[in-house]
């Protein structure tokens, strides 16, 4: 009998998993299903680049490899509940789809406060047709507050600016990108930013959105008021778990799962790729994370595709660790930041080349004074010698 995948979640790691399913010899069914209307296509252009000059699913949608013409795709539709009993997944529109594995591909959704006041005029910022309402709401002269400091928060800010909006940033940390760029890169980007004009208020939060029906400005807890007719959150992201309960899963910060993306706790075949994958990694050491760089989804994707199709044949999975350099890179403005390894988990940290207003490389260091991050600005090429050494060490500590 021909064996069904089923994958939850039609976005980058869903893909790359049913394109690894069939280079690893899988020739049974797969069955996409994901709650946006459109094929898998490309995020990181929503907050910078594609939001300046143009949207179009067209443009910014992922080549697909032949050998996954013939996947099913299931557009527009929610899963509401995993039936693991049934071995079956709930739709959101009443219809129920069997399979005998499943890959659980859905991703993050951006974290909203419980700010009182008009929602009118508020907006996130997680997919196509979030971004389509944020072009069609952003332009010169709108006022424009945004509400959290990190990669997104500030992406948009780069851009709303340069789309000739007035930007207010407004966050609890002491300085933008703090927690993975430490407070001096940090700082340095501010600079930058209010170069071009943005206003930040760190160390402060909304306490309420004014107006009638639409935000006309937005109260912060200093009692300061900013005018704004658009604010945007951009203050984290929950994992869409929400579907998965009840199974004897492990749900506490994504899906927990093995070195080939195999749930912890599922008797019969569950994996979990991409933003949502919480997941061991050699270079990681003891612990499990989950990476919200756009290289996971594919490094997990392909582990994932590799162990399904194994298992499904009967043959053994892959017993190596599991490893994948986290990378990352961010435009803002003209701009361009790289990194590699885990500057986040670093306790100090040393300008290596260059100065921090202009073209630098930044080096993170964990307790032990061991190498563990780099952050690069305008130094694209120079930084390829950290990913060499990453890559070759596998690990930000080579004898752990
Ligand atoms: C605006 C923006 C800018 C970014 N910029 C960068 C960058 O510069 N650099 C970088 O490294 N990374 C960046 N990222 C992160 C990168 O895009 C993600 O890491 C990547 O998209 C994750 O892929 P994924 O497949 O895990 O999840 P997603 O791409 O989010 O796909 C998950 C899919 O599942 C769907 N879904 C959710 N719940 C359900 C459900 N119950 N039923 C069915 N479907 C469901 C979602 O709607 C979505 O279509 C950015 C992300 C965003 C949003």
């Amino acid at each position: 009998m021909e064996m069904k995948v089923l994958i939850v979640g039609a976005g980058l790691g869903g893909l790359r998993t049913a394109e690894a399913l069939r280079s690893n010899g899988f020739s049974g069914e797969i069955v996409i299903v994901g709650d946006e209307s459109h094929q898998p296509y490309n995020r990181p252009p929503l907050s910078k680049e594609a939001l300046y000059s143009g949207l179009s699913h067209e443009d910014l949608k992922f080549r697909q490899r032949d050998s996954v013409a013939d996947v099913s795709w299931v557009l527009g539709s929610a899963a509401e509940k995993l039936d693991l009993a049934e071995q079956k997944v709930i739709l959101a529109d009443g219809t129920s789809r069997a399979f005998d594995a499943l890959v659980v591909s859905t991703g993050i959704r951006p974290r909203l406060l419980p700010i009182p006041g008009p929602t009118q005029g508020l907006f996130t910022l997680r997919t196509l047709n979030d971004a389509q309402s944020l072009q069609a709401a952003i332009g010169p002269g709108v006022n424009v507050v945004i509400l959290g400091s990190g990669f997104i928060g500030c992406e948009l800010a780069a851009t709303a600016t340069t789309l000739g909006a007035n930007v207010h940033v407004v966050s609890l940390d002491i300085e933008p990108m703090v927690i993975p760029m430490g407070v001096d890169l940090g700082a340095a980007m501010r600079k930058r930013h209010e170069t071009k004009g943005v206003t930040f208020h760190l160390g402060h939060t909304v306490e309420k959105f004014n107006g009638d029906h639409r935000i006309e400005s937005v109260t912060l807890d200093s009692g300061e008021v900013i005018t704004a007719s658009v604010v945007i959150e951009a203050v984290g992201s929950v994992p869409n778990t929400q579907w998965l309960h009840d199974n004897g899963l492990h749900l506490d910060d994504g899906v927990l799962v093995d070195s080939n993306m195999r749930a912890l706790g599922a008797q019969i075949p569950i994996y979990a790729v991409g933003d949502i994958s919480n997941h061991p990694n050699k270079f990681y050491g003891d612990r499990t994370r989950r990476i919200e760089h756009w290289n996971m989804p594919t490094e997990t994707g392909k582990r994932a595709g590799a162990a399904l199709a194994a298992e499904l044949a009967g043959r053994d999975l892959p017993a190596d660790e599991f490893f994948a350099l986290p990378a990352f890179w961010s435009d803002q403005y003209e701009f361009q930041l790289q990194s590699y390894g885990l500057p986040g988990a670093g306790a100090s940290h040393r300008v290596a080349s260059g100065a921090l207003d202009g073209a630098c490389i930044v080096e993170y260091f964990d307790e032990a004074g061991v190498l563990c991050g780099v952050i690069g600005i305008d130094t694209v090429k120079e930084l390829l010698p950290y990913r060499t050494q990453f890559m070759a060490a596998k690990s930000w500590e080579p004898n752990r």
